[in-house]
């Protein structure tokens, strides 16, 4: 799949449209999702165009994997659900309903999240 610089996270990245910024380096931008589904919803997106989680891991530079690795973990922290726990989720393709074809991570903390995915 070609990456579409027109998607959301791509507008954000230009400061075309506003976001509210959790953290940022040279690499990573992370911001709160604007629907939030737990106390602590923040997205984390590389600033290098890639698609999802797959394109990332297979062509992305080892210094983009390491800092953003590192990021979501400081974000974590940051955000205070270290201690009490977060999930990370990441969607890749139409059976996760990845909506916004730009790779981010969702940290998601604040109350017990519950079981991984809705049981069949
Ligand atoms: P996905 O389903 O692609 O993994 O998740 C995309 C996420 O982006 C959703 O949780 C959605 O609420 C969030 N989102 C979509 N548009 C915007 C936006 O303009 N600003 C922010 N902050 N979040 C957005």
């Amino acid at each position: 799949m070609a990456y579409d610089s027109t998607n959301i996270f791509a507008r954000i990245l230009r400061g075309e449209i506003p976001c509210k910024k959790a953290f940022e380096d040279d690499h990573v931008l992370a911001f709160h999702d604007i629907h939030p589904q737990a106390p602590t919803h923040i997205l984390v997106i590389p600033k290098g165009a890639y698609v999802s989680a797959a394109d990332f891991g297979a062509t992305a530079s080892d210094a983009e994997i390491a800092a953003f690795t590192r990021a979501v973990a400081r974000i974590a922290a940051e955000a205070g659900v270290e201690g009490s726990g977060y999930r990370l989720i990441s969607n890749h393709g139409p059976d996760s309903h990845q909506e916004v074809p730009h790779y981010h991570v969702h940290i998601l903390g604040g109350r017990p999240l519950g079981r991984l995915v809705t049981p069949l």
